[in-house]
């Protein structure tokens, strides 16, 4: 079967991640092993036949049969609360994949790396940085993440204790709307000085994925190459 054949995976498991994402663990028959920064579509069908279809970043590093999806709710959205309020466990979710080949980091590559996401573009970053302490590398990743507030944060817990834990893991939050107490940048989308502070420079060749929003990914970008970054390195995924 090829990766664009559509499946029927099933939903083994749910975890909430915000009161408007959740994580979706899915098995799929016959999955093939991704690479972290490919994505799936998912389609819906209605009984009269109708059917809607969207893509999802997997979230997880590949673990045979399991693929992990974080879908955040979009207010007025035609399948995103779907997926977030309705499917339960063991109900058939129909997908295909893995799908892309550019949007991907693999293990073996040398250089560091600097991933930049907005909202709910952390998640096919979370996948890499999850192969990454899979795949015991120790290659130095910086992890930018603009969101909200605190209580946007996905997968808090475990950054956390990636960020404690992973030695080479650096994770740093950028507020957009409010910040916590003790943080002393002020709440703001991402900046100039925020990328130089925090990103790898330059010089140092590194490898960036940038995710999130078009508007915010369009702007990192821009950020990057202003930067000195060849646009080469900088590799974008849209979430429109
Ligand atoms: C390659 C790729 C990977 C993606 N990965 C993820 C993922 O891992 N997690 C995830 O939650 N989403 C992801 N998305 C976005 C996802 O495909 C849907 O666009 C999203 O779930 C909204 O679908 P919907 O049917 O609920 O909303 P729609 O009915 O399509 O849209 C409803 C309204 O919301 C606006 N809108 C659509 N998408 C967004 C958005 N992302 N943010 C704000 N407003 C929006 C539309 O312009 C429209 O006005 C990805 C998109 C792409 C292209």
């Amino acid at each position: 079967m090829s990766r664009l054949t559509w499946r029927i995976g099933r939903l083994v498991e749910v975890r909430s991640e915000t009161a408007t994402a959740r994580t979706l663990v899915l098995d799929v028959p016959g999955w093939s092993a991704h690479l972290p920064g490919q994505h799936v579509d998912v389609r819906l069908t209605a009984p009269d036949g109708y059917s809607a279809q969207r893509s999802y970043s997997i979230a997880s590093a590949p673990d045979g049969t399991r693929v992990e999806l974080t879908v955040q709710r979009v207010a007025d959205g035609e399948v995103s609360p779907y997926l977030v309020d309705v499917l339960s466990v063991g109900d058939p979710v129909e997908l295909r994949g893995p799908i892309g080949g550019w949007f991907v980091w693999r293990p073996g590559a040398p250089e560091p790396v600097t991933l930049i996401a907005g909202g709910s573009g952390i998640a096919p970053l979370m996948a890499m940085v999850r192969t990454r302490h899979a795949a015991s590398s120790a290659v130095p990743f910086r992890l930018l993440y603009s969101v909200r507030s605190v209580e946007d944060v996905l997968y808090a817990d475990e950054l956390r204790r990636r960020g404690r834990d992973d030695g080479g893991l650096d994770v740093t939050y950028l507020y957009t709307r409010q910040a916590p107490d003790g943080v002393a940048r002020p709440a703001g989308r991402i900046g100039l000085a925020d990328v130089n502070r925090h990103a790898w420079p330059a010089t140092f060749e590194p490898a960036a994925f940038v995710c999130g929003p078009t508007g915010f990914v369009e702007t990192v970008a821009d950020l990057l190459v202003a930067l000195g970054h060849e646009p080469r390195r900088v590799k974008t995924e849209r979430f429109g």
